[in-house]
């Protein structure tokens, strides 16, 4: 069983009123996931089910770390994960997801929670992720200040310039 496989639940099949999972997801379950920007990670899912009548309540605690690529060095960055999630599974004619209320087919009456935890996971990602001052990639950190000095230190530099150039520094001038 991949552990893509693994994360289908069969509401039909759940007899107990409480059912508890747990699972374990690593790089393997996020390169599974077609078109994921996440690729790395380690992470814990606890997922407890309750059946009432007509739903079911899903309850998930993921925690754990995913890596994921530092928005100034574009080194990766290993950023922690650590949330809770509640979702509400009804069976229904054909899939709906809204809110926190998914509908799925009741002929087929398979959850497939793959795709609902990477975005728990997702979630979490802040839209700018940075490493913690100083931790940096240290060449990257220093082209970059190198750039940003360049381009204000361009127009007042005094050091000696090429005579090709200066000669075309006179001509702008004198347009
Ligand atoms: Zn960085």
């Amino acid at each position: 069983m991949n552990s893509l496989e693994s994360l289908k639940i069969d509401l039909k099949g759940l007899k107990d009123e409480e059912t508890s999972l747990e699972f374990t997801l690593d790089d393997t379950y996020l390169e599974a996931l077609d078109g994921a920007d996440v690729k790395k990670g380690s992470l814990h899912v606890s997922v407890s089910i309750r059946k009432a009548t007509g739903f079911f309540e899903f309850n998930f605690h993921t925690d754990g770390e995913i890596v994921i690529p530092c928005d100034r060095c574009l080194d990766d960055m290993t950023l922690p994960v650590d949330t809770d999630n509640c979702l509400i599974v009804k069976l229904g004619s054909v899939y709906s997801e809204e809110d926190d209320v998914i509908v799925v087919p009741e002929n087929e009456g398979i959850l497939d929670m793959a795709w609902l935890i990477y975005e728990f996971v997702a979630l979490v990602i802040p839209i700018r992720h940075v490493h913690a001052p100083g931790k940096c990639n240290p060449a990257m950190t220093q082209a970059l200040e190198e750039l940003s000095s360049d381009r204000s230190s361009d127009e007042e530099s005094n050091q000696p310039i090429d005579p090709r150039w200066a000669k075309l520094k006179d001509l702008n001038i004198s347009k």
